[in-house]
């Protein structure tokens, strides 16, 4: 597992052209200037692994944009030692950045294959996380409730079970719609019974798909 100059050169401008983007949050650029996206990836897939695109992480599953990932990452507004529930471990790389971010991180994944193969890499890396194989819809009403929550698949609608897990003053930050767009929500807990939400552009994502499953 090796992370070449070559790798940092490349992961240094894929930063900078975040940045270019409208990425702000030096957090997150410094997060994501660190960690070596190559290695989140198939063998085959990692001489793109700097581009700011989304790829095949294997179950059908992509990991995803890294634009995508540091706009959501940017959103959530994490503050050390935050409660950070994310929905779709997937090849473990938003939570990656969730971590060194500083978050206590729990993360839920549907897919067995991905949950087993990313709960064993993604320490091998020194990032430490809670790996939960389950259904995100339920969340981990074990652990909640969570002071920011991010779905990292489209939800066909802003999942109830998930809203009751924050906290109040909490932020959710999930990507809505059924098709193959999704807008970007924040759904900001104001009260127990109060939710303000606010919607920022359209990304794409794989769908978020129902109760756990231990093949596709
Ligand atoms: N955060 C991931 C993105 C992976 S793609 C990364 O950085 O690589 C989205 C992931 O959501 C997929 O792995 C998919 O299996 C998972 N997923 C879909 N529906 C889900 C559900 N109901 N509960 C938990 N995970 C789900």
């Amino acid at each position: 597992m090796v992370d070449s100059f070559r790798h940092k050169g490349l992961r240094k401008q894929l930063v900078e052209h975040l940045a270019s983007k409208g990425i702000s949050n030096l957090e997150v650029l410094n997060a994501m200037n660190k960690i070596p996206r190559h290695l989140f990836m198939d063998n085959a897939f990692v001489n793109f692994a700097y581009q700011d695109k989304a790829f095949p992480i294997g179950s059908g599953q992509t990991i995803s944009q890294p634009y995508t990932v540091a706009f959501q990452s940017q959103l959530l507004q994490i503050k050390p030692y935050e409660k950070v529930l994310e929905v779709g471990t997937g090849s473990g790389y938003q939570a990656a950045v969730l971590t060194l971010l500083e978050a206590d991180v729990y993360t839920i994944e549907r897919q067995r294959e991905l949950f087993v193969k990313t709960k064993k890499f993604l320490p091998s890396l020194g990032y430490k996380c809670m790996f939960v194989y389950g259904d995100g819809y339920k969340g981990m009403p074990n652990f909640a409730p969570f002071d920011k929550i991010i779905i990292t698949c489209g939800a066909p609608f802003i999942p109830e079970d998930l809203v009751a897990q924050l906290k109040v003053g909490g932020r959710m930050v999930a990507p809505i719609g059924g098709g193959d767009e999704q807008v970007m929500h924040l759904i900001e807990k104001i009260s127990d019974t109060e939710t303000r939400i606010t919607t920022h552009g359209e990304f794409s994502f794989v769908p978020m798909l129902n109760d756990k499953n231990n093949g596709n």
